[in-house]
């Protein structure tokens, strides 16, 4: 098998539940482009409904897709559907745990589903690189609520597939908990496993992804590298009103201003390339007096809103 260089690539991808007595029918993916690139810490964030569920249910052959083309590991789910299913581990939101089974039973009759051969197998190992060699033998009702989440990764993981993807563990778990997940997973990204997740966490999201895809009600409305994304972040303004009304915008060393319709002077800068003071000494520089200032600072709800401009129900997105 050649080696990729897309995980995971989605072209034009839609996905339409039909009506049903209930509910109306609804278009929950509207043509979805997509490429993860191998070896990344992808992170899928969008605010509840967006399609991230049914993005990541298709890929898991889960919900079929209306139209539009995906690929895994360079393989279309259509033309191998098997050998592209077995390219992935999908770790499901709920914990869904044998409780008869030992962690160490529980991955065995997993690697049987998966049909990998008794001496392909690697649960030892598998448990090891999850924290759970010591409990390998423990009843799974012993475990606690963390290690029953690893016990899930490293069920998804029985078939080593190259790709392993998180549905968000549901909301309420733990913080304490959700560090020592992503450790885990951080690990296993390390040693070479792309990895998906989806979460409504951006900070979490920007801590641990190199790459960030924003979904909005079924589309796609940023795919770029976490850096890139915090650079737009890092856009700070300093507000000022100036003692005399301006008759326009000043040239400003450096920096570009915008007039306020209440006849204040925006000026925007990145915090990581700039200081409020640089900006006041080039506001000064350009002869314009002072009479007060403020700053301001986007939050991640502002980035998102200006992702999703003109969207007035994409309001309070993103949990943080
Ligand atoms: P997310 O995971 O981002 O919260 P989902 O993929 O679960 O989003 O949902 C996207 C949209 O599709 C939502 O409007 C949701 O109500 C709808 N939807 C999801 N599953 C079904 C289904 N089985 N039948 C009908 N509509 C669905």
């Amino acid at each position: 098998m050649s080696i990729p260089d897309f995980a995971i690539e989605a072209r034009g991808l839609v996905k339409t539940y039909p009506a049903n007595r209930m509910v109306p029918a609804k278009t929950a993916l509207k043509g979805i482009d997509l490429a993860v690139p191998r070896g990344s810490m992808f992170g899928l964030l969008g605010p509840n409904g967006a399609g991230k569920s049914t993005f990541i249910n298709i890929l898991a052959g889960l919900v079929n897709k209306t139209s539009g083309q995906v690929k895994l590991w360079g393989m279309d789910i259509d033309e191998q559907p098997r050998a592209a299913r077995a390219a992935i581990g999908v770790v499901p939101q709920e914990i869904v745990t044998d409780v008869f089974f030992t962690p160490r039973e529980s991955l065995e009759v997993q690697a049987g589903f998966y049909g990998v051969k008794k001496a392909d197998r690697k649960t030892d190992e598998i448990l090891a690189s999850l924290g759970l060699a010591d409990k390998a033998d423990a009843y799974v009702r012993q475990l606690s609520g963390g290690m029953k989440r690893r016990l899930m990764v490293a069920k998804a993981m029985v078939h080593q597939p190259p790709v392993l993807i998180l549905d968000e563990p549901t909301a309420g778990v733990d913080v304490e908990l959700r560090r020592q997940l992503w450790e885990r997973v951080k690990e296993l990204n390390a040693r070479g496993v792309t990895i998906v997740l989806t979460t409504h966490y951006l900070e979490e999201a920007q801590a641990l992804c190199d790459t960030i895809a924003i979904v909005n009600r079924g589309e796609v409305v940023v795919c770029e590298p976490t850096r890139d994304l915090l650079r737009r972040i890092d856009t700070r303004s300093v507000v000022i009103t100036p003692q005399a009304p301006l008759d326009g915008v000043p040239e400003l060393a450096g920096f570009e201003g915008k007039l306020r319709p209440n006849g204040n002077l925006a000026i925007t800068y990145r915090s990581e390339a700039a200081s409020v003071e640089a900006v006041l000494a080039a506001v000064r520089a350009a002869g314009v007096q002072i009479k007060d200032l403020s700053t301001e600072e986007p939050d991640l709800e502002d980035v998102f809103l200006s992702l999703t401009y003109g969207d007035a129900n994409a309001a309070s997105p993103i949990a943080y």
